[in-house]
């Protein structure tokens, strides 16, 4: 039987920049100029009456602040407000190995937890000790899901994977070696989580990778398969870390419109 999800985007941190430090080469752009930006910090939620399933997990104020990360809510309070109860998820997709996508893991105590293999073989393995690697990853996050991976609780994954009826995890690799999107079946229509694949539209849109890479062939890959989705007829597509998520999508709460959106 098919099954359709409400999505929410629930923010829970900012921080503010510029062009020139979000895209890769942005002095080869002829023309562009700087502007500043702001990063919008998001995990994700889907969910319907027989499951809830988490994308991505944030990180904790220990975490995001050293970093200079403003908290606008914490994970734990943004669940409670969203109507999450943790104890109740049942399956945590994690898209990728960032510290902004892994912390909080231990609050879901019954939720399996899928990540790409190659992902995880990659965070759990040497070279993400270099420099340029060790700073995008919070190790105690990585270990605490290879402990999770002893119990049995990570479902590691390639390719793709049907995590749920109506719940796609789709491998594009690029911004890491293992980045995941999402596509649901959302209520009214499909949904397109695209996390760190695309931080804001304009990667796609004006064809300038982010700042952070991988594998650049793949992630100009991962932009194509993800424009092709994106003209889908009704889809709802949402960038992982773009402000602009507030514009294109309902409101949660009036009094708190930073807070996060209704996708679906
Ligand atoms: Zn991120």
């Amino acid at each position: 039987m098919s099954e359709t999800y409400e999505v929410l985007a629930v923010r829970y941190a900012t921080r503010s920049t510029d062009a020139a430090s979000v895209y890769l080469n942005f002095h080869t752009y002829a023309g562009a100029e700087n502007e500043p930006l702001d990063m919008d910090y998001f995990f994700w939620v889907v969910r319907n009456n027989k499951r809830t399933i988490i994308v991505d997990t944030g990180f904790t104020p220990e975490v995001g602040e050293p970093r200079g990360r403003i908290m606008t809510t914490s994970v734990i309070d943004g669940l409670a407000r969203g109507g999450v109860d943790p104890a109740r998820v049942d399956t945590v997709i994690i898209t990728h190995g960032h510290y902004d996508h892994t912390g909080n893991v231990s609050l879901f105590p019954n939720a399996k937890f899928v990540i790409s293999s190659r992902e995880f073989d990659f965070w759990a393995g040497p070279i993400s000790r270099r420099s340029q690697f060790a700073h995008s990853v919070e190790r105690p996050d990585i270990e605490a899901l290879l402990r999770y991976e002893a119990d049995h609780r990570v479902q590691r994954m390639a390719g793709v994977l049907d995590v749920a009826p109506g719940v796609t995890a789709i491998e594009v690799g690029g911004h890491t070696p293992g980045q995941l999107i999402v596509l649901v079946d959302g209520e009214g229509g499909e949904v397109l989580l695209a996390s760190d694949a695309v931080h804001y539209y304009d990667e796609v849109l004006l064809d300038r990778p982010f700042l952070m890479v991988h594998d650049l062939e793949r992630m100009y890959q991962a932009f194509d398969v993800i424009s092709g989705l994106a003209k889908r007829k009704n889809i709802a597509y949402v960038a992982g870390h773009d402000p602009l998520v507030f514009d294109r999508f309902t409101a949660l709460s009036d009094e708190d419109p930073g807070f996060g959106v209704r996708v679906r």
